[in-house]
């Protein structure tokens, strides 16, 4: 060959096969190459018996699908940019012009904005429903009803709704149901074995958070149990080029295997830092589902059981209503290890405070009045991070 170029592109060496390591290879591509004409012609793209292009799938995707699908009970998964992406390739497979979506008053911000947003623009009609009356999904279900989004527990306000009661009106009236499993994780409960023979048909799950574990990866996974269902979520993914990056897989290959451990981890911390909350004058009401008395913590016992590892590392408080916006900005400010920022999952604790009122339809009356901040609890020694709450109290409303 007059040049090495063309030698280096189409260079001869294979290593052996047979390499074994804890870490699989990372493949990367967006072309794949087939070995003929009717190789290419004839390949399926839409399962895992071969490759066809490198957003449809390669080995290292393969992986992450089948292991996410352990991890939730599921049997097919597709990868998405995203954990708002997963919910969005939901509502775009399955919702056309004349449907409606029923989503929970508490869900996870940006579902309702896009209800609100392009659903509507495209019209897909939406409701809110309380997620605590059970009745009123039921009342609310009608003859244009085509999806019900299911949160457990609710985002921000973390009550934990009657997952099983939920599921069996909405497949009692033939609805399909898309569960957002970010808190449960696949770990807190099976969201494809709820008991009494009941289950989601799609779990949408925001990678970012547990499975990522570290803050810095953004992906999300849309696992089903139905194959007919599972095509119609992967043809929308493929016409929509909702692929994810190899270095991205790679970071949740190596995250996944320490998953449980750290959700347990977060939970112990969480659950301790919550119950030190609730002897605090300064708060009128701590949300978290495994304490006693908060908002669905029954519903929660009775899915979950209530060992450590059962429940997220997430917990709200409500301010006694005589503290005012300021001072409760101040309290976050004052804090030192728990840092201002969005998301949760990763190694560090983290807070935000959140005006409820412009939040949901209309305030829950099983909420106290009050100001409300959200914390994320990390890995840090829970005495540390009690300390920071209590030198944050005293620093700005002692
Ligand atoms: C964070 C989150 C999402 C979205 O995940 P991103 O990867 O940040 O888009 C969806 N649902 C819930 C419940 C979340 O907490």
């Amino acid at each position: 060959m007059s040049d090495k170029s063309t030698e280096l592109i189409h260079h001869p060496y294979m290593p052996p096969a047979g390499f074994a390591a804890p870490q699989p290879g990372v493949f990367k591509a967006s072309t794949v190459i087939f070995p003929s004409v009717a190789a290419m012609r004839s390949r399926e793209w839409k399962d895992k018996t071969g490759y066809t292009y490198g957003l449809h799938g390669t080995p290292t995707t393969y992986l992450l699908e089948e292991r996410l699908c352990t991890l939730e009970g599921g049997a097919q998964c597709v990868l998405v940019p995203s954990g708002l992406a997963a919910i969005a390739n939901v509502g775009l497979a399955l919702l056309q012009s004349g449907d409606e979506v029923l989503i929970p008053d508490n869900a996870y911000g940006p579902n309702k904005a896009l209800a609100e947003g392009e659903l509507k623009a495209w019209g897909v009609t939406h409701q809110f429903y309380d997620p605590m009356d059970p009745q009123d999904l039921a009342r609310r279900i009608g003859n244009q009803t085509r999806l019900v989004w299911l949160e457990a527990a609710g985002s921000v306000t973390l009550e934990f709704p009657d997952l099983r009661e939920l599921v069996r009106i909405c497949r009692s009236r033939g609805v399909l149901t898309a569960l957002d499993n970010t808190w449960g994780a696949g770990l807190a409960f099976n969201p494809f074995d709820l008991g009494d023979g009941l289950a989601v048909d799609i779990s949408a799950h925001a990678l970012t958070k547990y499975p990522s574990g570290g803050g810095d990866v953004l992906m999300g996974s849309v696992v089903t149990r139905d194959e007919a269902l599972h095509i119609r979520l992967k043809l929308t993914h493929m016409r929509l080029g909702l692929g994810v990056g190899a270095n991205d897989v790679e970071a949740l290959l190596r995250s996944l295997p320490s998953l449980p451990l750290r959700y347990r981890a977060h939970d112990q911390t969480a659950r301790a830092l919550a119950r030190w909350c609730q002897t605090r004058p300064e708060f009128a009401q701590v949300l978290h589902p495994a304490l006693p008395g908060s908002p669905g913590h029954a519903h929660w016992q009775a899915l979950c059981g209530s060992d450590a590892g059962r429940a997220a590392g997430l917990f709200s408080v409500l301010f006694d209503p005589r503290y005012s916006p300021t001072q409760v900005d101040a309290f976050c400010d004052a804090l030192r290890l728990f840092k201002l920022g969005y998301s949760w999952g990763g190694p560090m604790s983290l807070v935000v405070p959140y005006e409820l009122a412009g939040m949901r339809s209309t305030w829950p009356a099983h909420l106290a009045r009050g100001h409300l901040v959200r914390f994320s609890v990390g890995l840090e020694a829970a005495e540390d991070l009690q300390a920071d709450l209590a030198q944050a109290l005293a620093a700005a409303l002692g």
